[in-house]
């Protein structure tokens, strides 16, 4: 793993050049990843695995209800983390060496802590990433900012109609629309301060 980070540390000003070199760079660190995970399996004695990044699920409540989704309809309702579980879990994967943290939901801006769980993961220097529907970033950006975030990712499928086909809930629809805020859907895009 020292080895990699080095390689990649050195290499990067140079990718960064030449995105086709990048890229393919990218797969090769993708399928060696899959080799080792897939040996370790047979051969963890030998072989460990050496994950990278971890998606953490906040809370399965969600403030919309878009089609096809069931958070916050019926998908282990109210369930949700406590801050001490995500703190601790995020303590852990400092000491593995983990880099990314990405943090979802449900929606993850309806957990009353996530400004804490980001404080807490960014000062101890993980890579955190959050992915939300962006109905309440507009309230939490600034404390989020401040907290240590850098990488938000905001699900959108449209405007309009297409949006209108996607979230079944009208309330929450006008509010969206009348804010302005991308909505979620088939993809996410990713921002960066
Ligand atoms: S915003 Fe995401 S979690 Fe919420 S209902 Fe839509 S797809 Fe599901």
């Amino acid at each position: 793993m020292a080895v990699r980070a080095k390689l990649a540390k050195t290499l990067r000003p140079l990718l960064r050049k030449f995105p086709a070199l990048r890229k393919a760079a990218g797969s090769v660190d993708v399928c060696s990843d899959i080799v080792r995970h897939a040996a370790a399996a047979v051969l963890p004695q030998i072989i460990q695995p050496d994950p990278r990044e971890i998606y953490i699920t906040l809370t399965a409540n969600c403030n919309l209800r878009c089609v096809g989704c069931r958070y916050g309809r019926d998908f282990m309702p109210g369930s949700q983390l406590s801050f001490q579980v995500v703190r601790d879990l995020l303590d852990d994967c400092k000491e593995l060496g983990i880099k990314n943290i990405r943090l979802y939901g449900g929606e993850p801006l309806v957990h009353k802590d996530v400004v804490r769980i980001v404080e807490h993961s960014a000062g101890l220097g993980l890579n955190t990433l959050l992915t939300t529907n962006g109905i309440l970033l507009k309230e939490k950006i600034d404390d989020l900012y401040k907290a240590g975030l850098r990488s938000i990712g905001v699900g959108f499928s449209g405007t309009g109609e297409d949006y209108n086909s996607m979230c079944s809930d009208r309330e929450i629809r006008s509010r969206a629309w009348s804010e302005g805020l991308p909505t979620r859907g088939n993809g996410t895009a990713w921002m960066s301060t």
